[in-house]
C-alpha cells in the first residue's frame, strides 16, 4: 500500500512516496571552481521548498516564464527590472 508523502499545492492530489513530483525551492547556494577535478562544486547552506507540485501540474509550467514572474515581483529598488 502506497503511503501519503505530501499533497499538490496547485490541484490538491496526493503525491505517494516513490513518486515523482516537481517542486520550486528558495536556495541559497556557494559555488566553487574545483582546480584538482576542474569541476564546479555547489553548496546548498539552505533550502526552502516554496510549492510542491504532482507531475501533471508540475509538468505544464514553464521555467522561463516563471523566472519573468519572480523577476518582476518588486523587493527593493536595485531589482526592479520589469515593471
Ligand atoms: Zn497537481
Amino acid at each position: 500500500m502506497n503511503r501519503k508523502f505530501k499533497e499538490c499545492n496547485r490541484c490538491g492530489k496526493v503525491i505517494y512516496y516513490g513518486n515523482a513530483y516537481v517542486s520550486i525551492n528558495r536556495n541559497v547556494e556557494q559555488g566553487e571552481f574545483i582546480i584538482a577535478t576542474n569541476n564546479v562544486e555547489i553548496t546548498v547552506i539552505d533550502s526552502e521548498e516554496i510549492i510542491a507540485l504532482c507531475g501533471s501540474c508540475g509538468n505544464s509550467f514553464n521555467a522561463a516564464i516563471i523566472e519573468n514572474i519572480v523577476n518582476s515581483i518588486p523587493t527593493d529598488d536595485s531589482n526592479i527590472r520589469n515593471n
